[in-house]
């Protein structure tokens, strides 16, 4: 199976290099912000949808006048890119998948993406458009030797590292197929259950780390604005927000490979992960737990290795119905770890019993076509 597949690596940039680059995420963060107000502006104005086409032809337009001429100093495909991304995220926007496109700011994470025209990669030397050098990559990994890099995007993080990320096309092949299937409860007390009983909590370090961020956020708010004491605190924030995504996602991508290896079929419940975030109580643990992007990689895996993935409906009473007879309690509060069903007796774990329903309602999906629907995040 043909897959994009991308691998990322870490590089040092010259002082030339940084300067380029720095003006590349200026300017692609510009263009995105200008059309972003132009789209909502025709909106709102004049009730006139714009799309990626009629914002191509104003940076056209723009590039000509004098008091944008800068546009032309850098590479013109980062910033034609960012018109792009801004259409995928008016488009994220329409289907409901994501709320409306807000503005880039220069203190958040800088990207610029390049297509094949606007770099060159022979021999393991990976050149950008508008530098003379090529980029000096710590490969701590090996590209695969069929791969075929088709988009390089380079970003630097507010810690201030700079990486490249590689995409190439790809072959995968299915894996071996194997007996099980499995049920996943996601939730906050533990991060997975699944229906054969393991639990899976997400590491101590990030637990740890994320007491520590909320510490440093803490100090941080009582710095005074401008001063360099605001400055040398937020960049510990920095750092320590990075090295939580690192952690973060190595937690997600063993256990989805983990779930992914061993069994033919995951039933995972679809989350309404928007609705909830509504929820700022629940919001804080939803978005440490990271669920969204487990289901993503299981959604993924799945399709790269020949595996079977089934969401759940959120509306399934996963939890309240007893896995052994079918009853179905009418309420069950958040807080209630263990129940006891009414009609048979069996004692519930409230996850483990989740997990099962989980598991059943995916299989009884599969024969019969029903109560179930794609994982759709
Ligand atoms: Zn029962």
């Amino acid at each position: 199976m043909n897959v994009k597949r991308a691998y990322k690596f870490r590089f040092y940039p010259t002082n030339d290099q940084k300067d380029i680059l720095a003006q590349t995420f200026g300017c692609a963060r510009f263009a995105y912000n200008y059309m972003l107000k132009a789209r909502t502006d025709a909106y709102y104005n004049e009730q006139k949808r714009m799309g990626y086409h009629e914002t191509s032809a104003l940076l056209t337009v723009l590039k000509k006048q004098s008091e944008f001429n800068w546009l032309n100093n850098v590479s013109s495909v980062p910033v034609q890119q960012a018109l792009r991304h801004l259409q995928t995220a008016f488009s994220n926007f329409f289907a409901k998948r994501n709320k409306y496109p807000t503005y880039k700011s220069k203190f958040d994470k800088q990207a610029a993406e390049y297509t094949a025209s606007a770099f060159r990669f022979e021999n393991g030397i990976l050149t950008l458009a508008k530098m003379k050098a090529p980029l000096v990559i710590t490969w701590s990994r090996t590209l695969p030797k069929a791969a075929n890099l088709t988009t390089v995007t380079v970003s630097k993080d507010f810690a201030g590292r700079y990486f490249v990320s590689l995409l190439c096309d790809d072959t995968v092949s299915a894996k071996t197929t194997v007996a099980a299937s499995i049920g996943v409860d996601l939730g906050l007390t533990n991060f997975a259950v699944t229906s054969n009983g393991s639990k899976y909590q997400s590491p101590q370090a990030l637990r740890n780390n994320l007491e520590k961020l909320a510490l440093l956020q803490q100090r941080l708010s009582k710095k005074k604005k401008g001063s360099s004491n605001r400055n040398k605190a937020r960049l510990k924030v920095a750092k320590l927000h990075a090295k939580i995504k690192d952690i973060r996602k190595d937690f997600l991508h063993k256990l989805s490979t983990k779930l992914i290896n061993e069994n033919q079929v995951i039933a995972v419940e679809s989350l309404a992960v928007s609705n909830m975030l509504k929820n700022r109580k629940l919001a804080k643990s939803i978005s440490d737990a990271s669920w969204s992007e487990f289901v993503r990689q299981l959604e993924y895996k799945a399709k790269w290795y020949g595996r079977t993935l089934i969401g759940i409906d959120k509306w399934y009473p996963s939890s309240k119905r007893c896995n052994a007879c079918g009853y179905t309690l009418s309420t069950l509060s958040l807080n209630t770890r263990t129940w006891m069903c009414p009609d048979c007796g069996l004692n519930h774990d409230r996850d483990l019993n989740a997990a099962k329903n989980i598991l059943t309602a995916g299989l009884a999906g599969l024969a019969f076509g029903e109560n179930v629907s794609p994982v759709c995040i």
